[in-house]
């Protein structure tokens, strides 16, 4: 027995913004059966996630492919591309899946994946919630969040953090974790819609369009006027110049990732080093992956956060496999808000 697999790839390396254009959908057979044998699993996709690192794996060089990251090796032209997500397992040869299986890991961009021994792949307790919550607020969103906050920014409560892209992923999560612990909480964003939100529903403390300030740090100092302790970097380039020029002093900065700069070669961060020195301020780059014996605090901690109502999952999903170039494309625009998933097949 065979089966159609489509699959979404690379048409040529991307290095500015990527466009839909960019993709296109391959169509393989695949037995449905795994090689004797093997340890291979072949999964039936049904939620991806969709995400900016993807883009740094689609340049023709970057460092990020070098960094000895297993996930941010570089993208083969042709190929399905592999992304964290929710299938169901069609065939085993792994002793530890059987046919049936909800299961979450590394699949890829397609319909069907064969994951092979040794990539990251686990069975899914969905604990009650919707699949999609694994994929975004009780997932790697949730746990950079988690990790990025508590552990490389060390809040205390009443400190006063700031957050960028704060309606995306993890941003909102990192608001939220900051409000749950009682810091003052600033929220950028790229449309006032998304402000609203931040403000109406996630209980930040102020948050405004960044798009829409001439001058970063004068906007800033408006909604810091005592300074900030703590910034949560999504985006890099000027905001985290102007972030760093109202750092109060022993100041942490948590370089989560570096959107602006992802699409823009000639965009670099230069923030004041003598505001460094002099304010003592720590900056600091981490990746989630680092922190997985974490990651059943996080678990305990957001589920319970969850149950009880205190945290909201904020969840964009598109349908269809179709929908993942534009969906990805789109991230990068801004269009979504929150979690970025693409619902690949019907539960
Ligand atoms: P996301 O925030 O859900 O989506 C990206 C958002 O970034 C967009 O919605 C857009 O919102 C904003 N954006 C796009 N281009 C921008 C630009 N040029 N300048 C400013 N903002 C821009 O994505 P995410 O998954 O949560 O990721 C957020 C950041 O965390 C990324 O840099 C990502 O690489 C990083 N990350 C790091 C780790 C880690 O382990 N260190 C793990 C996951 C993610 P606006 O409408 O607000 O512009």
């Amino acid at each position: 027995m065979e089966v159609i697999n489509n699959f979404v790839s690379l048409k040529s390396h991307i290095d500015g913004s990527p466009q839909e254009s960019d993709f296109e959908i391959l169509t393989e057979t695949l037995p449905l059966s795994v090689v004797a044998g093997s340890k291979d699993v072949l999964v039936k996709n049904m939620y991806v996630s969709i995400d900016p690192y993807q883009l740094n794996r689609m340049k023709s060089l970057s460092s990020s492919q070098t960094s000895g990251s297993s996930y941010a090796v570089g993208v083969t032209l042709g190929q399905a591309i592999d992304a964290y997500g929710v299938g169901k397992v069609v065939a085993s040869g792994h002793p530890d899946f059987e046919k049936d299986d909800l299961v979450i890991g590394l699949i890829s961009w397609g319909e069907y994946s064969i994951v092979k021994e040794g990539s990251i792949l686990n069975k899914l307790n969905s604990l009650g919630f919707p699949y999609t919550y694994h994929v975004g607020i009780l997932g790697f969103s949730g746990l950079t969040a988690y990790a990025g906050f508590f552990d490389v920014c060390k809040p205390k409560k009443g400190e006063k953090v700031f957050v960028s892209a704060a309606s995306g992923s993890v941003g909102n999560l990192v608001g939220q974790y900051a409000k749950l612990l009682g810091c003052y909480v600033v929220g950028c964003a790229g449309t006032q819609k998304k402000v609203d939100l931040l403000k109406s529903k996630l209980g930040f403390d102020e948050a405004f369009n960044y798009k829409e300030e001439g001058d970063l740090k004068a906007a800033l100092k408006k909604y810091f006027p005592d300074g900030i302790d703590i910034y949560f970097d999504n985006v890099g380039a000027e905001m985290l110049e102007a972030a760093v020029a109202n750092m109060n002093s022993f100041g942490r900065v948590a370089v989560c990732g570096v959107i602006s700069e992802y699409t823009d070669k000639a965009k670099r961060a230069a923030p004041d080093m003598i505001d460094v020195v002099y304010k003592r301020i720590t900056i600091r780059g981490f990746l989630a992956g680092d922190y997985m014996s974490l990651f059943p605090e996080f678990m305990t901690a957001t589920t319970d956060h969850l149950q009880t109502g205190k945290m909201h999952a904020l969840e964009d999903i598109s349908q269809g496999l179709e929908s993942v170039p534009s969906a990805f494309a789109g991230i990068f625009r801004g269009d979504n808000v929150g979690k970025k998933i693409v619902q690949i097949a019907e539960e």
